[in-house]
């Protein structure tokens, strides 16, 4: 921060200041109002245009990097999208998505009027609405359902997040347990491996600091938080930093590695714990940090009840514990050579405290007991102390900013079992994948379903099993898609309600980039330049293309039809505190909060001579803090100490006695810990507060053999795929940089890049079983068949095929799409459960206002491969197990490319099956949960309990 309030990046000419005569990386924040550019279509002649430059934050993905909107002054047209300088986590750089924002915004085939279906579910027909008519029906639905106690009847599932909090406090307010998420698609695996350490649920490696990068996944090129992470990566490659990747592919990632290692899929947990013994046999391990920070009294405890209390008796019981995990064992389960993953020991042992790993999907979300794979990751930075450290890897909530507004509505007194069903105690997130299983076994109806940027049926596994259910209106009273582009799930709903793009929308976002604390601000940036020029509108719709509605004012309006008169309780959260009666502003909105929960931010404002709204609008972020390391040490606050009590291993805890609160964060109310030397620290969020290599939730609720880092046999071990019957592990699961998910469909730049779907496969296999590149290959899973066509590369390992989970968009014919991605099908059900998918047109050129759209040279839609997967749910993190089984052969006679054929009788059989695998709860104390773990909507605590007499409990 500047003492004059501006937030610093040396990549900014900020006032007064030049970096160079006439060159700059970036316009000047003084010239965001009025920066003057030359037409590049009008050269050679210089045709001057005048911009406004308004930051947000890009809506592509979960990073949330920030974009600077050229609103051209002439008509307040958005011209491009170019990254924000001023934006601490992607510095002004952006991936490819970023600036294809525009190609969303100015997609001649999005959404940009409210739709209300016309015939049957599913018809894919659907005419003009009003958005009044439409809110009027959906909140009077809602309101029927709050009335009338069946709350759990309204559900809200999220695909690409916006605000945290934001939705959650508008559910809150409705009392209502119905907020479901994407995650156990996505990244449940992961969170859970994590979560069972620290509390904290996903990783947040101080890369540009490191001495050793580890990345299980190709996180620099395709993985999570892609952009601002890949930048600080190779930064610390450039100062010398070693980089070691494990991935089933030969990704730009590895490509960019001093060590690639591709070992059989499942197997990687095991390579960590090799590592982590060959650090425990050597000594090579942070004793003063184990000692103080790992649960090792209760590692003796319950593993070892005979051997004394004593840290060395500790260090030898784990080192022999962990001796079997040889370096031979580790590669004999791998695959791989053994040099390799001594290679990757002696890198993991240089780092000292500067060993950086991460992992997301990938492994933890491709295998049955994935998220042990992420525990055993973790594990070596346990061991080498390098948790928290500068280069180390940190919890994300150390490196992340949310702003709550602080007129929170009371915990919900309902726990919905469609979304945490019993089975599942100790998921993650909501059981997303089940949703439609459980509709079908009779568990529950929905009245209202949204589907809010979400394309249910195209990303889940299943697929055919959610059309069978979104076009039951006895199971789904009412689907409301929210979304700004069509989707396949859209055409199966009774509202299609357009919702904005990045720059149409407003949002605050934060997320764990780099060792800062950050907030951006997302805005709808034609409304901003409005509100420069003093022009009048009503509300996002007048600023918006069409009737583009922001999500947020959609939120509030529905809310205040849920309870026009207030009675309800509900509209009083909407509800503007300087006009009483009327409706709360967006800028009321913000204001309040930039205001009152942004630390710093108010000061920072004024040093500018701005308000806190002024300040965000002009910058679109604000750091809150930075370089924040071990934060395990922060000393606890006397008002945090207030009332506290040390149990008997330190945990210090405040009486809970208030059940119609929600859960404090850390279990039964505890808020730190204080150690042997007498010192009181704020420690972990597990129920601990320490690290816990034993787990005690884990033991405790049902899964005593997975309390420590273990390894857990995938469903796709090699033991399980018979290569000699041409049988290969599917890695579905992979991302390409250049695409999103069902919204790359509407920008054109990224479908110019990215326009083809092959399925890698390993050279030597091809060569073995007589396949050639561009050949038609039919992949059988467990419930069905794809077919598609085969590329043969040294860049995936042998017995692994691999094909990328973005393309495979389709569209009926007559129904709603988007062109510049789907091709035609024909889908056929029979009576008797056997769904098909035939391509009967590729993609073609097509004429529209953008002319673009009449040379697209592409024609290959992709081949939608979750289709044919069945939902394989992990018993313990929830996470949807990605990697299929599957048999390959030469396509037959009647095979075409595309061609999607499942049986969902069978993937009703494979649901029980993996059903059976759980142990439900409830578990210790009645609970239906432990508290500690996270939810988006917390409940009350008496809603953890299961009522008396209906505990039911699980086979154990
Ligand atoms: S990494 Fe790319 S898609 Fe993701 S937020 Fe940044 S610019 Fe957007």
């Amino acid at each position: 921060m500047t003492t004059n309030g501006a937030p610093v990046n040396p990549r900014v000419n900020l006032p007064g200041e030049r970096s160079h005569e006439n060159l700059r990386n970036y316009p000047p924040v003084e010239d965001w109002d009025h920066h003057v550019e030359y037409d590049a279509k009008a050269h050679p002649r210089k045709v001057p245009h005048t911009y406004s430059l308004i930051p947000t934050v890009c809506f592509n993905c979960e990073s949330s990097c920030g974009l600077l909107a050229y609103v051209d002054h002439e008509d307040l047209s958005i011209k491009k999208f170019e990254g924000n300088p001023a934006h601490p986590g992607s510095r002004g750089r952006n991936c490819a998505k970023g600036p294809a924002t525009i190609n969303q915004v100015h997609d001649p085939e999005r959404i940009l009027y409210p739709l209300r279906r016309v015939g049957e579910r599913g018809s894919g027909k659907f005419e003009r609405v009003s958005w009044d008519d439409a809110v009027a029906d959906i909140a009077g639905r809602i309101r029927q359902a709050i009335v009338e106690d069946r709350k759990d009847e309204v559900m809200y599932h999220v695909g690409r997040p916006g605000e945290d909090g934001f939705v959650e406090r508008v559910l809150q307010a409705w009392g209502v347990d119905g907020h479901n998420s994407h995650t156990n698609v996505c990244s449940s695996g992961g969170r859970s491996g994590y979560t069972h350490w620290m509390g904290y649920d996903r990783p947040s490696p101080d890369y540009a600091n490191a001495k050793t990068i580890v990345l299980l996944s190709s996180h620099l090129e395709t993985g999570h938080y892609f952009n601002p992470h890949a930048q600080r990566i190779m930064e610390a490659k450039q100062n010398g930093a070693k980089l070691a990747v494990l991935d089933l592919r030969l990704s730009n990632t590895a490509s960019q590695a001093d060590l690639w290692i591709s070992p059989w899929p499942g197997s990687e947990g095991v390579i960590f714990l090799a590592v982590a013994s060959y650090l425990l046999r050597t000594g090579q391990v942070a004793r003063d940090y184990l000692r103080r920070w790992v649960n090792w009294d209760v590692y003796l405890e319950r593993l070892h009840p005979d051997a004394s209390m004593d840290f060395d008796v500790f260090l030898e019981r784990l080192t022999e514990d962990y001796a079997h995990y040889t370096f031979e064992h580790a590669a004999a389960e791998a695959h791989v050579p053994v040099e390799q993953i001594e290679r990757l020991a002696e890198m993991v042992a240089d780092a000292d405290t500067r060993l950086a790993t991460h992992t997301w999907r990938s492994a933890a979300a491709g295998n049955l007991g994935g998220w042990q794979i992420a525990r055993c990751m973790f594990f070596l930075n346990v061991l080498t102390g390098s948790v928290g450290t500068e280069g180390g890897t940190h919890p994300n909530g150390w490196d992340k900013f949310i702003a709550h507004f602080p007129d929170m509505p009371e915990a919900n007194d309902g726990w919905s079992e469609m979304l945490w069903p019993k089975e599942y105690p100790l998921t993650t997130n909501e059981m997303s994948i089940l949703l439609p299983h459980l509709l079908k076994d009779g568990r529950g109806r929905l009245e209202v379903y949204f589907s809010r940027v979400y394309n249910p049926l195209w990303v889940n596994p299943d697929g055919f099993t959610w059309i069978d259910v979104l076009k039951d209106e006895s199971k789904i009273g009412l689907h409301v898609a929210l979304t700004p582009s069509w989707s396949e799930s859209a055409t199966f709903a009774d509202y299609v309600l357009p919702m904005g793009h990045a720059s149409e929308r407003h949002d605050t976002m934060s997320f764990e980039t780099h060792t800062s604390k950050w907030l951006a601000f997302r805005q709808p940036v034609t409304r901003v330049a409005m509100e420069q020029r003093g022009m009048p509108y009503r509300d996002s719709r007048d600023t918006n293309p069409g009737e583009v509605w922001e999500e947020n004012e959609f939120w509030f309006e529905v809310s205040w039809q849920i309870d026009p008169d207030g009675s309800l309780g509900i509209r009083k959260y909407f509800e503007s505190k300087a006009r009483p009666g009327e409706r709360m502003t967006q800028d009321e909105y913000y204001d309040t909060l930039f205001s009152q929960s942004v630390p710093g931010l108010p000061a920072a404002a004024e040093g500018q001579g701005l308000t806190p709204l002024q300040y965000m609008r002009k910058y679109g972020v604000f750091e809150v803090a930075k370089e924040l390391y071990r934060l395990d040490e922060r000393e606890l606050t006397d008002a945090e100490l207030d009332g506290a009590v040390a149990d008997d291993r330190g945990v210090l805890r405040k009486p809970v006695t208030d059940e119609t609160q929600p859960p404090l964060v850390g279990e039964a109310g505890a808020v730190g810990l204080v150690h042997e030397d007498g010192t009181k620290t704020a420690g972990w969020l597990s129920p601990s507060r320490k690290l816990e290599l034993f787990s005690t939730t884990l033991a405790d609720w049902g899964w005593p053999e997975q309390a420590t880092p273990g390894h857990i046999e995938s469903h796709v071990s090699a033991g399980r795929v018979d290569r000699s019957n041409d049988e290969f592990v599917l890695m579905p699961n992979f991302r390409l940089p250049t695409m999103i998910h069902t919204r790359s469909g509407n920008a054109k730049y990224l479908n110019e890049i990215s326009n083809t779907h092959p399925l890698w496969f390993n050279q030597a296999d091809a060569t073995a079983m007589g396949l050639t590149t561009g050949e038609l290959v039919r992949v059988t899973t467990e419930i069905g068949h794809f077919v598609v066509r085969l590329w043969a590369t040294e860049a995936i390992r042998p017995g692994v095929v691999g094909l990328s989970h973005h393309m495979g968009r389709w569209q009926q014919d007559g129904h709603p799409g988007s062109r510049w991605v789907m091709g035609k099908v024909d889908l056929d059900r029979s009576d008797d459960g056997i769904w098909k998918l035939r391509y009967k047109e590729g993609i073609k050129p097509f004429k529209s206002e953008d002319p673009d759209s009449e040379r697209i040279f592409w024609d290959d839609p992709g081949v939608h491969q979750n289709l044919t997967f069945p939902v394989q749910p992990d018993p313990i993190s929830g996470m949807h197990c990605w990697h299929q089984k599957v048999k390959i052969e030469k396509a037959r006679a009647d095979d075409q490319y595309g061609d999607v054929e499942v049986d969902v009788n069978k993937s009703r059989e494979v649901y029980r099956r993996w059903l059976a695998m759980a142990r439900p709860g409830p578990g210790p104390g009645g609970l239906r949960r432990p508290e500690f773990l996270m939810r988006h909507v917390t409940p009350k605590r008496k809603a953890y309990r299961v009522p008396a007499g209906t505990e039911g409990g699980g086979d154990r």
